[in-house]
């Protein structure tokens, strides 16, 4: 019997990268699915790749992380299908980068409502619940190396995924008495589609510095498979700590 054995595992962003790969690792130890994401059809796809290989997948339901009521929704049409969570994915997520004599307000607000407000309303709406049934349970936070320290261009990025790990900080003591673990996920370079949709304020994509930046980053990057392996054993392991990189073998974790 693993962490993962019988349970249900909600995943926000499952359709691409992080997200996906995590399904297919959850599936793979024994858990059920409920996934969401705001690309409705690759969600779709992306359930039935994961029914044909023999998972269950309870819900493939679209939803948009900053909006609260849809989120709200996510959260009523679960329990009702499933009855209860007891493992929570925070993996949705974008990526905005630029310099603030460039970055307009918008970018600022639209990072801050899907990377911290996203991961904020899930918790808000599926926490309590999980609290309430007493069947303890696993919340995964995906931060990233970029709420470690600062990297250039990343300002919003930074301040949502510093943001996120704050809650987690706080969350860890908070919901062990419940027995609920907290996992914080700071996943260095990852090789997934999130690298070419980068949301950039005033530059230009064909940049040659910015593909040569882009092109180095990608060489120090792990796979999506290797990322999930990591944020599959720290849910088994109950580690808070999963960081994944390259350099350091892949993944390390701890208590800090
Ligand atoms: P990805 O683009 O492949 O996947 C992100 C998913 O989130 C997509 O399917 C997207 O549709 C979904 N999404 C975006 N906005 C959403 C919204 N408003 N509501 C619901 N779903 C939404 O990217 P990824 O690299 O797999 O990213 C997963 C997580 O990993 C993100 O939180 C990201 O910040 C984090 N991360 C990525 C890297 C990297 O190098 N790729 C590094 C560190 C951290």
């Amino acid at each position: 019997m693993t962490k993962f054995d019988g349970k249900t595992c909600l995943i926000t962003g499952a359709a691409s990268g992080l997200g996906r790969a995590t399904a297919f690792a959850a599936a793979a130890k024994g858990a059920s699915l409920v996934l969401t994401d705001i690309t409705a059809d690759t969600l779709a796809t992306t359930a039935e790749e994961l029914r044909a290989a023999g998972a269950t997948v309870h819900l493939a339901h679209p939803a948009d992380v900053s909006d609260h009521s849809a989120v709200v929704g996510l959260a009523a049409h679960t329990f009702e299908a499933v009855g209860h969570v007891d493992i929570v994915m925070n993996v949705a997520g974008i990526a905005t980068w630029g310099t603030v004599d460039k970055l307009t307000h918008q970018q600022w607000r639209r990072t801050i409502d899907i990377n911290l407000m996203g991961p904020i309303h899930v918790i808000e709406e599926f926490l309590p619940p999980m609290i309430a049934a007493r069947r303890g349970g696993h919340l995964v936070n995906v931060s990233s190396a970029a709420g470690l320290f600062g990297l250039p261009w990343h300002a919003p990025y930074s301040a949502t995924k510093f943001g996120l790990r704050g809650v987690s900080e706080v969350l860890r003591f908070d919901l062990r008495r419940h027995k609920i673990g907290v996992s914080l996920v700071l996943p260095g370079a990852m090789a997934t589609p999130m690298v070419d949709s980068v949301d950039i304020a005033g530059v230009d994509r064909d940049n040659a510095a910015l593909r040569k930046a882009i092109g180095l980053f990608l060489r120090h990057a792990v796979t999506p498979e290797q990322a999930a392996d990591a944020v599959i054993r720290g849910v088994e392991r109950n580690r808070y700590w999963v960081y994944t990189s390259r350099d350091i073998h892949l993944a390390h974790w701890g208590q800090r």
